[in-house]
C-alpha cells in the first residue's frame, strides 16, 4: 500500500512530516511519497520556487527510511493536477495495488473544486487527516461531497489493503498547529521559526534568503532585541524592574 501526500511545501515543516509519518505508521503503509507540486492548481502560486522547495523537502526526509521524496510533478512542469499524478502512479503500479492519497480535513472538503475530482476515487483511497482549528464538518461540504462521502466513507482499516481504491477514511494524527503561511510571515518579519521545521530547511532558508530572509536584517534585529534584554538585565540587576 502506497500512501500519496502532496503538497507545495512552501517550505516544508514538521506539520507534515510527522502527519505523513503517523499515517504510515497507523495504516500499515509500505511508502509514504511526499510529492511536491511544481504549480499548484488552487492557491496563490508559492514564493520558494520548485527546485527550492523540492531541496527543501529532500533536506527534511534526509535519511528517514519511512519517507520517500517522489519529484514526478517537477518532472511533469505545468500544473500540477492531482489526478494526473494518481493515475502515473497507478500505471506504475499496477491495477491492484491500494494507492491512498492522504489530504487535510481542509483540502479533502475543497475536493470537488479539484481537476477531474471524480476520477480521483477511481484511482486511489481518500485518507483524511485531521487538521488542528479544522473539524470535519461535512455539513460544509457540497452536496456531491457529502454524497461520495456517504457512498464511500468506511471505518475498518482492512478495506484500504483489500481494494486498490475507492475508499474515503479518517485518520487522526498527531495535532501539530503549524502552516508554512505562518513560518514565512516569521520569516518575514525576522523572527525565527525554529523548532517548527526541521534545522536542515531553516538553515536553506537563510542559505538562500528565501521569505524575506536578510542577515542584515536580522542581525539589525537581534542588536536591537539584545540592548532591549540588556536593559531588562540592567533593571533586574538593580532591583527596579523584572
Ligand atoms: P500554506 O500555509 O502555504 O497554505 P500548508 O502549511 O497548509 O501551506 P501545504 O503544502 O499547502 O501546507 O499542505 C499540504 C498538505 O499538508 C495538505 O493536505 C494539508 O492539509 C496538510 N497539512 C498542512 N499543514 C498541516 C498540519 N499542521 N497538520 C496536518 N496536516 C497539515
Amino acid at each position: 500500500m502506497i500512501g500519496i501526500f502532496g503538497g507545495t511545501f512552501d517550505p516544508v515543516h514538521f506539520g507534515h512530516l510527522r502527519p505523513a509519518l503517523d499515517v504510515k505508521q497507523a495504516l500499515g503503509m509500505d511508502e509514504m511519497r511526499m510529492i511536491p507540486a511544481f504549480q499548484p492548481p488552487h492557491r496563490m502560486q508559492p514564493i520558494a520556487n520548485p527546485g527550492q522547495r523540492l531541496t527543501m523537502l529532500r533536506a527534511a526526509v534526509g535519511d528517514e527510511p519511512d519517507l520517500q521524496v517522489d519529484n514526478r510533478e517537477m518532472l511533469r512542469e505545468g500544473t500540477s493536477f492531482m489526478v494526473d499524478t494518481l493515475a502515473s502512479l497507478r500505471s506504475e503500479s499496477g491495477d491492484d495495488a491500494p494507492l491512498c492519497l492522504v489530504l487535510g480535513a481542509d483540502a479533502f472538503l475543497t475536493l470537488d473544486e479539484w481537476h477531474h475530482w471524480r476520477d480521483i476515487p477511481e484511482l486511489a483511497h481518500v485518507v483524511v487527516t485531521h487538521r488542528p482549528g479544522w473539524q470535519l464538518d461535512m455539513n460544509m461540504a457540497s452536496p456531491a461531497l457529502q454524497a461520495l462521502w456517504r457512498e464511500r466513507q468506511v471505518t475498518d482499516r482492512s478495506q484500504l489493503a483489500a481494494n486498490p481504491a475507492g475508499r474515503i477514511i479518517l485518520q487522526a494524527v498527531t495535532p501539530l498547529d503549524i502552516s508554512a503561511t505562518q513560518i514565512r510571515a516569521l520569516v518575514a518579519a525576522g523572527d525565527s521559526p525554529r523548532y517548527l521545521l526541521p534545522d536542515a530547511v531553516w538553515n536553506l532558508i537563510r542559505m538562500h534568503g528565501l521569505y524575506g530572509f536578510t542577515a542584515v536584517d536580522n542581525t539589525k534585529n537581534n542588536a536591537a532585541k539584545n540592548k532591549i534584554s540588556n536593559n531588562r538585565i540592567l533593571r533586574v540587576n538593580t532591583g527596579t524592574d523584572i
